[in-house]
């Protein structure tokens, strides 16, 4: 049973539009995933809207809406500034949620929200000083100041992704202007280019077999191959590893966390990219933050989104 509040929670993704009901300690009571609706953002709205109205229509009554959206958002008015893969510009999304269902609602970035769910129910639970790195598609990051999400001025901080590691470093990706920041580099998009290249120099590897046989090669199939026990593909993660470790370095160095997460579809790499940058760490970074840090994989899995915007909820709107 369902305990204190529910909350209707959205994971609104580049691909995928995720909706919930999720109640304090985290359960999901019901999900529907379906793709997200793309082509312009009266299309995009129209959908969410419509599917928000369906599961508060037909689910138990929920005291709010939580919404973690793949965009730059302005949290503090609840309106999504920008988007890469969404084609949602200066929408006010928390007004019009609420103006439309009469439920308060909360908006803020994906990153954050799955930052602030780790914090509250995974591996973050109880941890005072604590920052998390989103590697998906691009790289997310949340940072957790004194047990509470730390937005900067504007709500645009926690870009961890576009620290910059190598100034001579490749093209940045998307509206940043820069060049070799993290995403550059340990992103799953990086690290697919990278499998790929890989694949390439070394026809006789396994990677190079499978690029030949038709296989796609991406991250997925170098996790697999390292897990294997494959040696370039344990190598290659080594290399990523270090570089992910080089950015946590600084990061440590900055802000002195307990814990550092490393989350998103990436860090089903596991300890064959965590521990090559842990090394880093130690090898990089000051004491005595480097002593205590800890670099942890994420717990929460497919529902991190759906969870994470409860989390939101529970830190935004106290009851
Ligand atoms: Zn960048």
């Amino acid at each position: 049973m369902a305990s204190g509040r529910t909350f209707l929670t959205i994971d609104l993704g580049g691909t995928k539009l995720a909706l919930g009901v999720v109640d304090e300690d985290a359960v999901v009571l019901r999900r529907a995933v379906s793709p997200t609706v793309t082509a312009d953002a009266a299309g995009c709205l129209a959908d969410l809207m419509a599917r928000v109205g369906e599961m508060l229509a037909t689910g138990p009554e929920v005291a709010a809406i939580g919404i973690g959206t793949a965009s730059m958002v302005d949290f503090s008015a609840g309106r999504i500034v920008e988007s890469t893969n969404l084609p949602l510009r200066d929408v006010p999304l928390r007004d019009l949620v609420q103006e439309r269902f009469g439920l308060p609602a909360v908006v803020d970035n994906d990153a954050t929200v799955a930052c602030l769910g780790e914090h509250r129910f995974g591996v973050g639970r109880g941890a005072g000083e604590m920052l998390m790195l989103t590697l998906g598609t691009g790289i997310g990051g949340g940072i957790i100041c004194n047990g509470r999400p730390y937005r900067g001025f504007s709500g645009a901080a926690a870009e961890l992704g576009h620290m910059i590691i190598d100034v001579h470093g490749p093209r940045c990706s998307g509206t940043c202007p820069a060049s070799g920041c993290l995403e550059s580099f340990c992103s799953g998009h990086a690290i697919g280019a990278a499998a790929v290249a890989e694949a390439r120099a070394k026809p006789d590897s396994a990677l190079g077999r499978a690029l030949a046989g038709g296989e796609a090669v991406d991250g997925p199939l170098l996790t697999r191959l390292a897990h294997g026990g494959d040696g370039d593909a344990l190598a290659l993660y080594a290399r990523i590893g270090t570089l992910l470790g080089v950015g946590i370095a600084n990061l440590v160095n900055i802000f002195n966390p307990e814990l550092v997460v490393v989350g998103g579809s990436v860090a089903a790499a596991g300890d064959a990219l965590l521990e090559p940058a842990r090394r880093q760490v130690v090898r990089q970074a000051l004491r005595p933050q480097r002593d205590e840090v800890r670099i942890e994989p994420a717990h929460l899995g497919e529902d991190a989104g759906l969870v994470g915007a409860a989390a939101l909820c529970l830190v935004e709107l106290p009851s």
